[in-house]
């Protein structure tokens, strides 16, 4: 199966959740048993070698290929979610967003200094929840951070938030 069907799945809603947003709708993508066969087997090709311990997903949308793909690695999966959500002790990150000031966290111990970590989200846009998980994994102090995207939105150019050794993937590309 090719990226260009891949691309061709995922819905695009004008206007939502407001006006002047092109929402990616990846349940299209996901609903289909190929797509979501070939989706996960691309992950594993790109990081099979890579000697990954950890997955770590984004609240929430990287729920859902986060933990499949840990899975497929044989590595352990670690949620970044919002705050009040995890329920032991936790670091934290604010980052701003288009309307006001957003807040993640993750489990303090969550992470030790010889995990070789993914992190993992359906959507690279401006960059901002990336970066912030991105110093978030970077506070506990592991080996090494790889960094994909299932959908990347071009024009937004949301890796200029990025060192350019910081090795960050995409599947699917869009413009806008
Ligand atoms: P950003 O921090 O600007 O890179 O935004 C990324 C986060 O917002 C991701 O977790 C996405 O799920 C969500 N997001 C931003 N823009 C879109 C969009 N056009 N379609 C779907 N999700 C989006």
């Amino acid at each position: 199966m090719s990226i260009e069907k891949l691309t061709e799945a995922v819905r695009n809603i004008p206007d939502f959740p407001i006006e002047g947003i092109q929402f990616k709708d990846i349940t299209t993508l996901f609903q289909n048993a190929d797509h979501l066969q070939e989706l996960s087997d691309i992950l594993y090709e790109r990081y099979k070698d890579k000697g990954i311990t950890k997955v770590v997903g984004i609240e929430s949308r990287g729920f859902f290929m986060g933990p499949a793909t840990a899975i497929r690695l044989h590595a352990g999966f670690v949620p970044i979610r919002k705050p009040g959500k995890l329920p032991y002790k936790t670091i934290e990150e604010k980052y701003s967003k288009e309307y006001g000031d957003d807040v993640i966290q993750i489990h303090e111990d969550a992470l030790v200094p010889e995990d070789v970590v993914l992190i993992h989200d359906d959507l690279l846009a401006t960059g901002g929840t990336m970066a912030a998980a991105y110093q978030l994994v970077k506070k506990l102090g592991v080996k090494k951070i790889y960094i994909n995207f299932l959908i990347e939105l071009e024009e937004l150019n949301g890796r200029a938030l990025f060192n350019h050794d910081v090795d960050i993937d995409t599947i699917l590309k869009f413009k806008i």
